[in-house]
């Protein structure tokens, strides 16, 4: 039986063309099985597939819909600013007003740059805290995820490991040893790292609230921590924001837990759906890039129009502190529901939340960190995962991501999602 013959045909036919049929591995269902759905359309907090269902959906296209789907604020934007031109090579007014905006909500980001991914943001800001401090080594967390570039795919998080690849041939060796790895929430093992090399550290990045492991929070005290190892040894200390910021608060995961980091980088939210991201920080450290300063960075579509107003819209409208009030509340209810349902089908589940990011993990212990993530039951969870796309509600396809709330789930979209929960925990 096949109830998406549709996206079936389509997957096939996406497979001769493109690798895997998708253009990001997370798409392909691999962690749970069976075919990605082909989506038609999004509105609100619904998609909308090829063979015409309707789903509730928590993956908001990886974190970006915040909102929900098809803004009407958003798409009016869009489609106003694309009738002047969409995209010039030479700066706007628009890429001013948005590192402005950035920078009112992020105190500790003084200048900005624009770039077109999260990917590119990490990478570029390595680069800038290795020109900065001249050292070689960076330091990142088993689980968190920073995008795809080469130093930074080590260990990381929920694509590598739904595929179970430990590391990506074609990232050399040398390039990785410049790379050390410690576990999340483990004080005493970045501190053993920091007294071995410290010296030729350049920069700890972090994701301050795991998203790429499902969602990890930090405990307390741990960010602290950080901050005080690395402003010890002269390392720069990145947050890298580009799931949570906007998300966790409006000041992302720096104003919840009242941290400051040198250099913060941020996408997904700061597009509103297309593709932006940001990094940026300090002064001193954001001078050293070009054209002020020797570290390079570029991008003919950085800072594009269409981009820019997209994310401009959409954080202006965030600014509106009832939609986290709202996205807390409600996002907490969904996961009052789901542990109700879980424990009353006897399946054993821990649930971690930070604002409206949220990951049921299929285990009994607390997940703290990846070796504790790693220790759920992937296969209870791909069941579970078939049987609520039955009942019309989409959820990440891994066991490794988080769930992620937008304002246009409602108290009645949450109570429909519990009710599915409660049948698809039976079928586990
Ligand atoms: C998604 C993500 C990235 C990568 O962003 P892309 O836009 O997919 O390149 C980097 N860091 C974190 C924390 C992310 O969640």
């Amino acid at each position: 039986m096949n109830n998406y013959p549709i996206s079936s045909q389509l997957f096939e036919r996406a497979k001769q063309v493109i690798p895997g049929g998708v253009n990001s591995p997370v798409r392909a269902f691999r962690g749970v099985g069976g075919t990605p759905l082909f989506i038609k359309s999004a509105k609100g907090c619904f998609l909308h597939d090829a063979d015409g269902r309707e789903y509730i959906d928590y993956v908001g296209s990886w974190g970006p819909m915040i909102l929900g789907h098809a803004h009407p604020e958003i798409i009016a934007a869009i489609q106003e600013v694309a009738t002047h031109g969409t995209s010039f090579g030479a700066p706007t007014e628009l890429e001013i007003e948005l590192a402005e905006e950035v920078i009112r909500a992020y105190p500790s980001i003084e200048k900005l740059r624009l770039t077109s991914s999260g990917t590119e943001a990490t990478m570029s800001a390595l680069r800038v805290a290795r020109g900065f401090t001249g050292r070689a080594k960076i330091v990142k967390f088993e689980g968190c995820y920073h995008g795809h570039g080469d130093s930074l795919l080590v260990k990381a998080g929920s694509g590598v490991a739904t595929l179970g690849l430990p590391d990506s041939p074609g990232v050399l060796p040398e390039v990785a040893s410049n790379t050390i790895t410690v576990p999340f929430n483990d004080v005493p093992a970045l501190e053993a790292v920091f007294d071995q090399a410290g010296a030729e550290i350049a920069a700890v990045i972090i994701e301050p609230v795991v998203g790429n492991m499902g969602c990890v929070p930090p405990q307390e005290g741990y960010l602290q921590a950080v901050r005080d190892i690395t402003a010890k040894h002269g390392t720069v200390l990145i947050f890298d924001e580009v799931m949570t910021g906007f998300r966790v608060a409006f000041g992302g995961a720096q104003e919840r837990y009242g941290i400051t980091p040198d250099m913060t980088t941020l996408g997904k939210i700061i597009g509103g759906g297309l593709p932006v991201g940001a990094f940026g920080g300090k002064r001193e450290i954001m001078d050293c890039v070009a054209p002020v300063g020797p570290v390079y960075q570029a991008g003919t579509l950085s800072g594009n129009p269409l981009a820019v107003t997209a994310g401009l819209t959409q954080l202006r409208l965030l600014r509106n502190p009832e939609i986290y009030a709202h996205l807390e509340r409600v996002t907490k209810k969904l996961v009052a529901g789901f542990t109700e349902a879980a424990s009353e089908a006897g399946v054993s589940t821990v649930s971690n939340r930070v604002g409206s990011m949220c990951t049921a993990f299929f285990t009994a212990e607390p997940v703290i960190d990846w070796t504790t993530a790693a220790k759920s039951d992937r296969e209870a969870f791909g069941r579970f995962f078939h049987a609520m796309l039955e009942e019309g509600v989409y959820l990440a396809p891994s066991q490794f991501e988080a769930a992620f709330v937008s304002y246009a789930h409602t108290d009645e979209i949450i109570e429909r999602t519990i009710a599915a929960a409660r049948k698809a925990f039976a079928k586990v």
